[in-house]
């Protein structure tokens, strides 16, 4: 089969499956010859906690500076022991809300890493953007931080988000792969099945419970006919830090939506007909983490995540299956 145009591709795959995609491999290529280093911005924000630090004033730190993350720093060992992020918060909010919360929040990493074990996971700046992905994957975490191999500092911390962005800059150029033309609904890219929600008048608290026993990144916030109103993304739980609103759990969904701070408008989502491609598009345009799939009536139908997209196109074609093994 001809390469052809980016056009014709998408009826030549569906016409003559047999034959092989022959882009199939390209971004794949793509992320094994670029390595963490080429995806990292010229210049960031990072800020690294100490062990010793307390949680609750790391938390604080984190919604000061507007961070997501920071790696922490045992200076007794001299070594990253830990990432320290929203997911954490999520899962000590969630442990310690029914009995004296304070006494946690007030304790430092060094005490509550004994109480969770925590083990570093970071990747060199050499290492290929490949590797990046398959770890990520692999490891169901969304943050990487990337060290630099001759003085052992961080340098980054690399996210799908920055990953699939540097793809679409700068490998505008590589033949996309055939099955990006197809619709969602033939595709089988992302989750549809037992899809977590949240119901607009469940309690924060219900909300927390779903993340920490379901480990999603985020909740379609649903009316009683199961429409989505809204989207709350873990990232959306440090609002409880940045308004001290932490001791009221008890909150509904609806007003937790309401109060936050999000610059985000509306829900991002794609429906069952539209393209891999749009779905790229706008997931990378809208710079959020996952769209809601859903059908004509808004009713949730799926979720399709940046990890659902690294899969299919750079994964998949190395017959690697991360993100279900
Ligand atoms: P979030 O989506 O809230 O940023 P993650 O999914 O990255 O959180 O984190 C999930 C859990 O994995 C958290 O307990 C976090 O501390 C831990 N974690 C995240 N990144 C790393 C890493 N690079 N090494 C070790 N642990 C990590
Ligand atoms: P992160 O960068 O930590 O992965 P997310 O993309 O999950 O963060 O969330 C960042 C912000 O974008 C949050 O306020 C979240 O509610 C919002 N957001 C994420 N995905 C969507 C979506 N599909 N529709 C609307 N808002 C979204
Ligand atoms: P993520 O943590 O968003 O990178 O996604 C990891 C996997 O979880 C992907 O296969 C997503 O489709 C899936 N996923 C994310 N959010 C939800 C949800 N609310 N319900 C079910 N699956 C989800």
């Amino acid at each position: 089969m001809d390469a052809g145009t980016q056009d014709d591709c998408h009826e030549d795959y569906i016409m003559n499956s047999v034959d092989p995609d022959p882009n199939a491999e390209a971004y794949m290529d793509f992320m094994k010859k670029h390595c963490c280093y080429d995806a990292i911005p010229t210049s960031c924000k990072l800020v690294i906690f100490d062990t010793t630090l307390q949680v609750k004033k790391a938390f604080f730190a984190l919604v000061a500076n507007g961070l997501r993350a920071a790696p922490l720093w045992d200076n007794k060992l001299q070594r990253f022991v830990g990432m320290l992020t929203i997911t954490d918060f999520i899962n000590i909010l969630h442990r310690y809300y029914r009995s004296p919360m304070v006494a946690c929040i007030n304790l430092n990493f060094k005490k509550l890493t004994l109480m969770t074990g925590f083990v570093v996971m970071f990747f060199l700046s050499v290492h290929s953007l490949f590797d990046a992905v398959y770890s990520l994957l692999k490891h169901k975490i969304h943050r990487l931080p990337v060290i630099d191999p001759e003085s052992g500092n961080v340098l980054h911390i690399l996210t799908h988000k920055r990953i699939l962005k540097f793809l679409h800059i700068f490998g505008a150029s590589v033949p996309k792969p055939c099955f990006l033309k197809m619709q969602v609904k033939d595709a089988g890219i992302g989750t549809f099945t037992d899809v977590a929600t949240v119901s607009q008048t469940a309690t924060v608290y219900d909300a927390l419970s779903v993340f920490v026993e379901r480990r999603v990144s985020a909740l379609p916030v649903v009316d009683d006919d199961g429409k989505v109103v809204a989207l709350y993304s873990r990232f959306d739980v440090i609002n409880l830090a940045a308004q001290k609103t932490y001791n009221n759990l008890s909150m509904s969904m609806q007003e937790a939506v309401r109060r936050r701070r999000c610059y985000v408008e509306g829900v991002i989502k794609c429906y069952p007909d539209e393209t891999l491609e749009t779905v790229i598009d706008r997931i990378v345009k809208a710079e959020v983490h996952r769209l809601v799939l859903v059908d004509r009536e808004d009713v949730v139908r799926g979720i399709i995540s940046l990890s659902d997209l690294l899969q299919a196109i750079v994964l998949s074609p190395a017959g690697i299956d991360a993100l279900f093994s």
